[in-house]
């Protein structure tokens, strides 16, 4: 039985009042009213465990009140710690403090962590939660869409907020963040911050879990492999005044509508615990939210620390008079407190083992009543522990069923992923570059499970060791949606009374709670059907399909390979016709200039012939002059078709003939008229003309005119011909250049179209490409899925049939031990009957 330590903290007079007629005085853990002249009041003295005055820091309020409550929690005992007192008292200040003296939250958060790091031997799991209770609804601080969440209770959970957010943590900063992070929220959730807090609780709470960290090791201690759960609850309250008022006042209806709820039920269970207990009646604890969560705290099984906080004005006397006499009530509450234990098999085994040996040593020196009594307990617990197995057959036994199913669902898992790998197998079109990194995938198959299981290892919470299976399997457990415990110890019991009824029988508390609810989660039933053999076989036959899904990409990669290079060649080709085109092209133009060239020496020739000739109006000069003229404007007319031609708008060839001839014809006659203008003059002319070059010379030396001019026809008509032999070999050639620049021009067309044909399939190919990769890396993350679902099923059953075969070697022993201490008693009953029945 432990009292409830309640202290009083004054706090700094916001005004110096030297004036006031009243003065709350502290002496030594007592506080009381003085009035004028520093006269005591009578009535008016209240004595408590601590009284801390207005200089006081938060560091020595948590040093003195509530740091043994913090050993206490590590070490297994629920706690509770909460600030009481009218607004502007100091409520917060206590529980939050400043950034230069942190308050007890903040405080206790870090030294329940520092506490962790020196036990050595224990390992832990840390829960926090942080809730509101405003106008009686509770708000969950970490999750404010929570709202409006109910309690519950229950025989294996004792109390509990359902649906109240728990953070697993590993370190003080971690915890206080997530205050800040709900503190914020807080904020969010109210525009009026101090109204509401004046009328609203808040609730920081912190569930400490732990277990013994090598029960190999243990000798014989009854509790090594028990798991200690302790609740912390840190409690800033609203303001007391209006209670404090209404109480005084008594119009506690007509205020109904405006106070809360909670504190006044608070109140009301105070005053009841502060009864004698004999006298004490029903204690109210479900008439607010506020002390149904606080119920092991008040007059249960929790170390519990009231603060009252207390403002020294003389405005605020009557507050601090209902405070005192508040925390002069809380002072008179005792609880019953004790570490909470939840105990596994081999814990309750080893629990028995000892009981059975503590009778044996009974038995030696005790009387025949007393043993037949304890026989008795111990057939009523072998008849438990056989009700017990049943239960846990028949709950095998469903989850075996379960787990069928589970199977069923994974079979459906793997033909969809055949399924999926045969619309890729099917597939005839060719992969992409995706290729490395599916293989690689392919090949780190077995190593990321290995490495993911090691990050999951990792991830789990755990102090000074390496993570061990209590803690995996608490943090499991604690997945469960609405799983916020209570000890069921404090649960089942309205009053104190029926509190010490219970507890009196130390074991049949701790059955109430040695089911685990672990094993919950834990227990997945074997399958006989289907071995670890089936599923190695269907994830080989997997792997051999994605083999093959891996060659065909291999087989279209290639032949993409192919197509590549082809299409390079077609390329290749097209720039060389493209080229030979352009030299087709050219052909003309070159053509042209050799005529110009050509017309160029012609008229060079002509002009030099003409120089030797002195004469100019002398016949072979004239003779001369027509002939180059003719030559030239033959020369022009073919330099002017070229041209045209080069330029690609020549006229048709044919017309191109005509126009030649006709001018040839011209030319021919323009020569005559020359000629037979040259006949009609006198011989002195000709004679002349006997002296000059060679040519003239010539035609001089010709005997008649008729044969002159037949001879200067044939020679005119023999450059003609020449000229038209030229003229139509270059028109053949210009006509061969024009077939075969169509011919290269249809080729060019045909190549240019089969190159974007080419270049579409290209396209088609790769955009197909991509798709099947895309599905591929799908495929291949559902298997990975698949697998990783597998191996945890794999485990997962591991795990179970480790229990059931534990669980079998451990019923077996305890099954053998009491059948040995039967046998043992009975010869034992019967020498003592014997000796008895012998005559004396
Ligand atoms: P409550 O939460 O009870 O309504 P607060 O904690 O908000 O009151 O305190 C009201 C004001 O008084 C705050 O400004 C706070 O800083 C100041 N205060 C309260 N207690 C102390 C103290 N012990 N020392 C210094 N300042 C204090
Ligand atoms: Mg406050």
């Amino acid at each position: 039985m432990e009292k409830i330590c309640v202290a009083v903290r004054v706090r700094p007079s916001s005004r110096e009042g030297s004036g006031n007629a009243f003065q709350w005085k502290i002496e030594n853990n007592c506080v009381s009213l003085h009035g004028v002249h520093n006269t005591p009041i009578s009535g008016m003295s209240f004595a408590f465990d601590h009284v801390f005055d207005q200089d006081c820091s938060n560091g020595t309020v948590y040093e003195l009140l509530i740091k043994n409550i913090i050993r206490s929690a590590v070490e297994g005992f629920n706690g509770t710690a909460f600030a009481y007192g009218q607004t502007s008292s100091g409520k917060t200040f206590t529980m939050n403090g400043t950034e230069n003296d942190p308050g007890i939250i903040h405080r206790a958060v870090k030294d329940i962590f520092a506490n962790i790091q020196q036990t050595f031997d224990r390992e832990f799991l840390i829960r926090v939660s942080y809730m509101e209770i405003y106008n009686e609804d509770i708000i969950d601080l970490f999750a404010v869409e929570n709202q409006k969440l109910q309690i519950h209770e229950s025989l294996e959970r004792g109390v509990f907020v359902a649906g109240l957010r728990e953070e697993i943590v590993n370190s003080d900063d971690q915890v206080l963040n997530l205050i800040q992070l709900g503190e914020a929220s807080r904020h969010f959730g109210d525009t009026n911050m101090n109204a509401r807090s004046s009328r609203s609780h808040t609730i920081f709470r912190m569930v400490i879990e732990s277990n013994q960290k090598d029960t190999n090791s243990s000798k014989g201690s009854s509790s090594d492999d028990a798991i200690r759960v302790s609740v912390l609850n840190l409690v800033d309250l609203a303001g007391s005044e209006r209670v404090a008022k209404t109480q005084a006042g008594g119009v506690r209806l007509k205020e109904g509508k405006h106070i809360n709820k909670s504190l006044m039920a608070l109140g009301n269970v105070i005053n009841k615990l502060s009864e004698d207990g004999k006298l004490r009646g029903h204690i109210p604890y479900r008439d607010s939210k506020l002390t149904r969560i606080l119920q092991p705290a008040l007059g249960g099984n929790a170390k519990t620390s009231i603060i009252c906080t207390v403002a020294p004005e003389q405005a605020h006397i009557e507050e601090t008079k209902g405070t005192l006499q508040f925390a002069s009530r809380a002072k008179r509450i005792t609880n019953c407190v004790q570490v909470n234990e939840i105990l596994t098999d081999a814990a309750l085994l080893k629990r028995q083992k000892l009981e059975i040996e503590e009778l044996r040593r009974k038995l030696q020196g005790s009387h025949a009543g007393v043993l037949e009594l304890e026989i008795l307990k111990l057939r009523n617990d072998m008849l438990k522990y056989e009700l017990e197995r049943e239960k846990l057959a028949t709950a095998l036994e469903e989850e075996r069923r379960s787990h069928k199913e589970h199977d069923q669902c994974i079979r459906e898992q793997y033909m969809k992923i055949d399924n999926l790998s045969n619309l890729v197998s099917l597939s005839d079109s060719e992969k992409g570059s995706f290729q490395n990194d599916v293989t690689i995938c392919l090949q780190d198959g077995s190593m990321d499970s290995h490495s993911m299981s090691q990050q999951k290892g990792s991830s789990t919470p755990c102090y000074k060791a390496a993570p061990n299976v209590f803690v995996a399997k608490r943090s499991q457990y604690l997945t469960q949606s609405e799983f916020s415990p209570l000890p069921d110890t404090c649960s089942n019991f309205a009053d104190e009374d029926t509190w010490m009824k219970m507890n009196k029988g130390f074991i049949v508390d701790l059955d109430s709670l040695h089911m685990t609810p672990a094993r919950k989660v834990q227990s997945f039933p074997s399958s006989e059907d289907l071995s670890t053999d089936n599923y190695s076989q269907e994830i080989q036959n997997l792997q051999r399909q994605l083999n093959l899904v891996v060659e065909e990409r291999d087989e279209f990669k290639r032949k993409y390979a192919e197509q590549v290079s082809f299409n390079n060649q077609v390329t290749r080709e097209v720039s060389e016709l493209q080229r030979e085109i352009l030299h087709i092209r050219e052909f003309p133009q070159n053509l042209c200039e050799l005529v110009t060239n050509c017309k160029d020496i012609y008229k060079d020739v002509f002009s030099i012939l003409q120089d030797f000739i002195a004469d100019e109006r002398s016949a072979a000069a004239q003779i001369l002059s027509t002939t180059s003229e003719v030559g030239l404007c033959l020369f022009s007319n073919l330099e002017f078709h070229l041209s045209t031609f080069a330029d690609g708008k020549g006229p048709s060839p044919t017309i191109d003939y005509l126009s030649v001839q006709e001018q040839c014809s011209v030319l021919c006659k323009r020569l005559n008229s020359t000629i037979s203008k040259l006949v009609i003059p006198d011989g002195s002319t000709l004679k002349d003309e006997h002296t000059t070059g060679s040519l003239i010379s010539r035609t001089v030396k010709l005997n008649t005119l008729g044969e002159q001019i037949a001879y200067w026809k044939e020679a005119v008509e023999n450059e003609v011909a020449t000229v038209k032999q030229k003229y139509n070999d270059l028109e053949n050639e210009r006509d061969i250049c024009n077939k075969l620049l169509e011919i290269s021009e249809g080729k060019y067309q045909s190549l240019e179209r089969e190159f974007h044909l080419l270049k579409e399939d290209k396209e088609a190919l790769l955009q197909r490409i991509l798709n099947l990769s895309q599905m591929l890396e799908l495929v291949t993350g559902q298997k990975d899925n698949a697998f990783q679902d597998l191996k945890t099923e794999v485990r997962r059953r591991k795990n179970l049939e480790e229990e059931i075969r534990l669980f079998s070697i451990a019923f077996a022993g305890r099954q053998r031990s009491l059948n040995s201490f039967h046998g043992d008693f009975k010869a034992l009953l019967d020498t003592m009957k014997s000796s008895l029945s012998k005559p004396r």
